[in-house]
């Protein structure tokens, strides 16, 4: 049976990103490519919406960016002097055509273009309001409460769309198109990123500046949390349509969401990366002879703790870059071995050493406990577990797929319960505040603190009224009094 599975199902998964060009008459094929890099952040579908002067084009599919769009017949028809594109990871069961963004939609001035990359935490609460005056929903994705919102709003696109994201509580970073502009927005928190870029003339919106070294565009700045710009053929225009709020940007982008060569909120991800490995090194050093790194996402923070620890860095884990999306189901006595698809041991640099592998995140364990069991079949003496982040142990609501906090290993088990569950000699994570440190800060503001680091912390910074609504009405109704 031939089926398909979760590129790795031990780790958190982004749901998504985001790509416009405005102005450019290549700009489907752009498009493409700015969505080709960043694939990493949804591999179950993709779709591009061109607008040419007289109407839109749009295509969309399962599947990934390369296949979808690697066919030049498919970009010709998607022509105009602006497009925007999406890619998408689902979080529950098989992705639905309906479902692939960038939605469209009629409405009274014209077509309106919409991809989003993050979670509205009020959207079933919405929805259910919605329903009730009339609205007919086409997808169930929560990007579709936008487009009602914007459709029974009165004004000019842009007053309409205010008024819309005004409604909406949760993390965002949204595209929208209309005929003659394009719009990028953050949440007023920042969750998700959103970067500005300019390839000649024309002014480009991502989810990450990776998208722009692709198509040889300048990265030009973020997008600031709560900040709304409108790009016409006239230029670029800032609107500030929230009340200002503190930033929360995700923290767990630089861990391991973001590609390592992007810049996010003026820091490089790669040294991002690097500086917590050191941090890691000076809090969890230990004795060994190689640093291993747990490729891909371990490999900029193994690079650090190696060059704080002085134990030489060697790639102790070769990884198969050619395991697909799908492949054939093997027995559940092969599928134990599934790991061994993805990694095996290099056991030149392996056998008779005391080993130090470096990991960005342990989300169900299943794959640590694998890689430890891996390098001690070939021969290291010892091996000791570091992990970039701190433990995972709450559920993330703001766009990343998490596992139930029931099935999250930390949630319910102590660093010492795990260490024995993955079977390593000795176990630590990076604590929050030298996770805090590699950012470039003191520590963690208690009282304020810097990002969002809700999947370690607990601490919510944006209400989840759905799941309260669902939990725990007495609270919502509480913070409804209190102006919470
Ligand atoms: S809960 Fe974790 S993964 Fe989700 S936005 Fe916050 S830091 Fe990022």
């Amino acid at each position: 049976m031939v089926t398909t599975q979760p590129y790795d199902d031990d780790k958190l998964h982004e749901e998504c990103a985001v790509f416009g060009i405005f102005g450019h008459p290549e700009s489907a094929a752009l498009t493409a490519l700015g969505l080709h890099a960043l694939q990493h952040r949804g591999q179950e579908a993709a779709g591009i919406v061109s607008s040419d002067d007289v109407q839109f084009h749009a295509h969309r599919e399962i599947g990934l960016v390369g296949d979808i769009f690697g066919d030049p017949r498919v970009i010709d028809r998607l022509s105009g002097h602006s497009a925007m594109g999406h890619t998408r990871y689902s979080t529950t069961g098989e992705p639905m055509l309906r479902n692939v963004q960038p939605l469209f939609a009629e409405l009274e001035f014209g077509g309106l273009s919409i991809a989003h990359n993050g979670n509205l935490t009020n959207a079933a609460t919405m929805r259910k309001d919605l329903v009730s005056r009339g609205c007919i929903f086409q997808s169930t994705t929560d990007t579709e409460n936008i487009v009602h919102l914007i459709a029974t709003r009165r004004g000019a696109p842009v007053e309409r769309m205010i008024s819309a994201l005004r409604q909406v509580e949760g993390a965002y970073s949204i595209i929208a198109m209309t005929q003659d502009s394009m719009v990028g927005v953050r949440d007023p928190l920042g969750v998700r990123p959103l970067v500005l870029g300019r390839l000649g003339d024309s002014y480009i919106l991502a989810s990450e500046s990776c998208a722009f070294d692709i198509i040889a565009a300048d990265y030009v700045r973020d997008i600031e949390p709560g900040e709304l710009v409108v790009i016409t053929k006239d230029g670029l225009r800032s609107h500030w349509p929230f009340p200002k709020q503190k930033q929360r940007f995700c923290i767990f982008e630089y861990i391991y969401f973001a590609r390592p060569d992007s810049v996010v909120e003026g820091l490089s991800v790669y040294d991002a990366r690097k500086r917590i490995g050191v941090e890691l090194a000076s809090e969890a050093f230990v004795e060994a002879d190689v640093i291993i790194p747990v490729p891909d996402s371990g490999v900029p923070s193994a690079l650090g703790f190696s060059q704080a620890s002085n134990i030489p860095f060697e790639f102790g884990i070769i990884r198969n870059h050619y395991v697909g999306r799908t492949f054939i189901e093997p027995s559940e006595e092969i599928r134990h071995l599934g790991v061994k698809l993805k990694h095996s041991a290099n056991r030149a640099h392996v056998e008779g050493k005391r080993v130090v592998l470096v990991d960005d995140s342990i989300v169900r364990g299943t794959t640590s406990k694998k890689i430890v069991e891996m390098m001690r079949l070939a021969g290291a003496s010892e091996v000791h577990m570091r992990v970039s982040s701190p433990p995972t142990n709450n559920s993330c609501y703001y766009g990343v797929d998490t596992p139930e906090r029931e099935k999250l290993l930390a949630a319910n088990n102590s660093v010492e319960e795990i260490r024995r569950l993955i079977g390593a000699d000795t176990l630590a994570f990076i604590s929050m505040d030298g996770l805090y440190r590699a950012m470039g800060h003191d520590g963690r503001n208690q009282d304020q603190p810097q990002y969002c680091d809700a999947c370690f912390s607990g601490e919510y910074p944006i209400q989840l009224t759905d799941r309260l609504r669902e939990h725990d009405p007495r609270q919502l109704s509480l913070l409804a009094e209190t102006g919470g």
